[in-house]
């Protein structure tokens, strides 16, 4: 089930992204996300890959089990900044024994002391290249509305997008942002310079207030729009009011992105499912 066919059968799909266990004591809860997400009308589903490899391992057994155990599409995350190239094609390997198709190309973040760090990968088009000649995977591949916070400007981030398209990218994902227009500006900016393959907008549901630093960390500055801030101040400690109106606030977005024609929407479900169950009954047959 490579996605890149799912996106000719549709004009809209549907994901959901799961992180796998920090540890291997951890599998049977997250195993348990997955017996309740694959429940909802989703084209597929995203493993992560903890930084340096973290859970190489991991990511790969809950993509098998998403994929094998309930027949659903199965989209791995791998990240080569600390890989060498034979430690990726023996990955590539073992992916390909399991049965999965799809793999999400990464960098991963680099050292936040600026430390220098082996590795045979300085960028993910590289990593995509090296995919691309094993051969057997459909592959996507990271973008950032708001500009990634490495890149001196958008434009320069764009050029090196349209880079890693080039080098061999099915469909790409974008980091999570809460202003719909930012998006929209970056879409149009990207198809400027050629980048014509199908485009997944990743949404972040706010559920608590815990998230909102850990939220503006990950998202490497997305803009705030103003009811947003509002929503957060005005409920931050209030947690099933403030969880609502994240909910309702996440709604509000995926139904402006379907209205105009986002090739698809990614949740990152933060391994709640009850989250996703919520924002799916309320958006479903808009898809
Ligand atoms: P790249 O595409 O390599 O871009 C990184 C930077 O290098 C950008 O500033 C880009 O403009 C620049 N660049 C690229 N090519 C060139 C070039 N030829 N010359 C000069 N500059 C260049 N991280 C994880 O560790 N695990 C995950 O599971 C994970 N999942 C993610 C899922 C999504 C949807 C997103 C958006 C991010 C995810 N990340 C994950 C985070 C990601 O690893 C970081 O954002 C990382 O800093 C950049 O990765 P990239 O693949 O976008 O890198």
């Amino acid at each position: 089930m490579y996605i890149r066919n799912l996106f000719k059968e549709k004009k809209q799909l549907l994901s959901f992204e799961l992180f796998p266990p920090k540890k291997d004591t951890g599998e049977e809860s997250v195993k348990a996300a997955v017996d309740e997400l694959v429940k909802l009308p989703a084209d597929y589903i995203s493993v992560t890959y903890g930084a340096g490899g973290s859970t190489s391992k991991r990511t790969a057994d809950i993509a098998e089990y998403i994929q094998n155990t309930h027949g659903m599409a199965a989209l791995a995350h791998l990240s080569c900044i600390t890989a060498d190239r034979e430690s990726i094609e023996l990955m590539l390997g073992d992916m390909k024994l399991r049965g999965i198709e799809n793999v999400l190309a990464l960098r991963g973040d680099l050292p936040a002391d600026g430390g220098e760090i082996a590795s045979d990968y300085r960028y993910a088009s590289e990593l995509v290249e090296d995919i691309r000649l094993f051969g057997g995977f459909c592959i996507g591949g990271a973008c950032y509305p708001e500009c990634h916070p490495d890149s001196p400007d958008l434009e320069t981030d764009i050029e090196n997008l349209k880079r890693k398209v080039d080098a061999g990218c099915d469909f790409l994902v974008t980091q999570m942002f809460f202003d719909n227009e930012k998006f929209y500006e970056f879409r149009e900016l990207a198809a400027k310079k050629g980048i014509d393959i199908p485009m997944v907008a990743g949404i972040m549901p706010l559920t608590q207030a815990s998230q909102i630093q850990r939220m503006c960390i990950l998202s490497g500055g997305a803009s705030l729009p103003s009811k947003f801030t509002r929503m957060i101040g005005k409920y931050e400690n209030k947690p099933e009011a403030l969880k609502q109106a994240g909910i309702a606030y996440a709604v509000d977005q995926i139904t402006d992105l379907l209205a105009n024609d986002i090739r698809g929407i990614h949740i990152y479900t933060m391994n709640k499912p009850e989250t996703a169950k919520t924002i799916v009954s309320a958006v479903s047959s808009m898809f």
